[in-house]
């Protein structure tokens, strides 16, 4: 038990996934009510949505057991940021880094009604304006704008995961990572000493063939344009993964965090390795919960080894409570077999199991690594030129 779970454990009976169905992760689609045919042996797989037998003991959560830092938040559909101060509050989460800025004015909107309406509580991230690419000195102009919204106050860069594998030159080329082009944009956050939170690539399965052996089938087959399998079309993971340990290596002065894991959830020994050989790469375990919780003790263990390369992140669109809990259950409790949808959807057709993390460990991912990593010397006050 948690040291801060020590109201009385509740008997419940495990709802069945498609009841406890809360918002959805971006793109994440609604699963219909099952239909069952009057031939039971005729029934398809995708209305298999078997009910749990099993009569488990849940640890009730209140809040987060540390206030938190949420590295990983989409805030762009927030119309009522007072409100979402308020449950914050509730659910102990201290600050949000919202990675949703966009740049130029729009990015001076949000920092105004987020960042500098309520000091602390909000770190906007600005995002590349990808439309310049193909233009002349594109990446140049990336950097310049990148420059002059760290100046208006943005406080790192989130670059989504269409950069490598559909952003595309006006001929058609795909921009790789570590295109030279966009050399000038690394040294901007380098200049800037501004952290890149950085989404490569997607879990394996959406690289792999659709067919009967993909684990995530019942996804994409919801949201087929989320499968990157077409050769054709699109690099392999292994590739971008490449490309991105190249500017990994070429600019150990930039702070880059991996979103998702570094999208390597599945593959935890590959990502050892990576946090081995890159001093200054970090991960963000948002949207991670559904695959780190299938493997608990592995995910216990690398959690406590790289407890300083860890932050906590969620990947939510508001201070929704019931997806922090989720992530409360992962990180702080031992309970058995529960499932995520209430924070990110369905993301595979398992349930997980909480890692119980020792509470120094938790105090580290929930809050102090971020606070050392991410932290400019004043927040809410502009960058100045360096
Ligand atoms: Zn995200």
């Amino acid at each position: 038990m948690s040291r801060s779970h020590i109201a009385a454990l509740l008997l419940v009976i495990l709802l069945p996934a498609a009841c406890a169905r809360g918002p959805a992760s971006p793109g994440a689609q609604p699963v219909a009510a099952p239909s069952q045919p009057a031939d039971i042996a005729a029934l398809r797989l995708a209305d298999w949505q078997p009910i749990p037998q099993l009569a488990l003991e849940r640890t009730p959560i209140t809040h987060l057991a540390v206030p938190a830092v949420d590295v990983h938040t989409h805030l762009r559909r927030v119309v009522d940021v007072a409100a979402e101060v308020v449950r914050m509050n509730a659910i102990h989460v201290e600050t949000m880094v919202n990675l949703d800025g966009f740049s130029g004015e729009r990015l001076v909107r949000e920092l105004d009604r987020f960042d500098r309406a309520y000091p602390g509580r909000f770190l906007t991230y600005a995002n590349l304006d990808l439309t310049l690419v193909g233009a002349p000195s594109w990446g140049e102009r990336l950097a310049a704008q990148l420059a002059t919204d760290f100046e208006a106050g943005a406080k790192g860069l989130k670059i989504f995961k269409d950069l490598g594998l559909t952003v595309r030159t006006p001929e058609g080329r795909r921009v790789a990572l570590d295109s030279p082009e966009l050399e000038p944009v690394w040294r901007t956050c380098a200049r800037y000493r501004r952290p890149v939170l950085w989404h490569v690539a997607d879990p394996a399965a959406f690289f792999a063939p659709l067919d009967a052996k993909n684990e995530r089938w019942h996804e994409l087959r919801e949201s087929p344009s989320w499968s990157f399998a077409d050769r054709a079309r699109f690099p392999t993971r292994a590739q971008l993964f490449e490309e991105r340990n190249r500017v990994l290596e070429r600019h150990p002065d930039v702070t880059f965090v991996g979103a998702h894991m570094g999208s390597s959830s599945e593959d935890l020994k590959q990502l050892a390795a990576w946090l081995d050989r890159f001093p200054n790469f970090y991960v963000d375990m948002s949207a991670s919960a559904s695959e780190l919780g299938r493997q608990p003790h592995a995910a216990r263990r690398f959690f406590v080894r790289y407890q300083d390369r860890v932050l906590f992140g969620t990947d939510l669109k508001s201070a929704n409570t019931a997806g922090y809990e989720v992530y409360a259950r992962f990180l702080e409790t031992e309970d058995d077999y529960f499932g995520t949808e209430a924070a990110n959807g369905r993301q595979g057709f398992w349930m997980i199991y909480g890692m119980q993390l020792p509470a120094p460990v938790l105090q580290k991912i929930y809050r102090d690594n971020a606070r050392r990593l991410l932290w400019p010397a004043d927040p809410d006050r502009p960058a100045a030129r360096p």
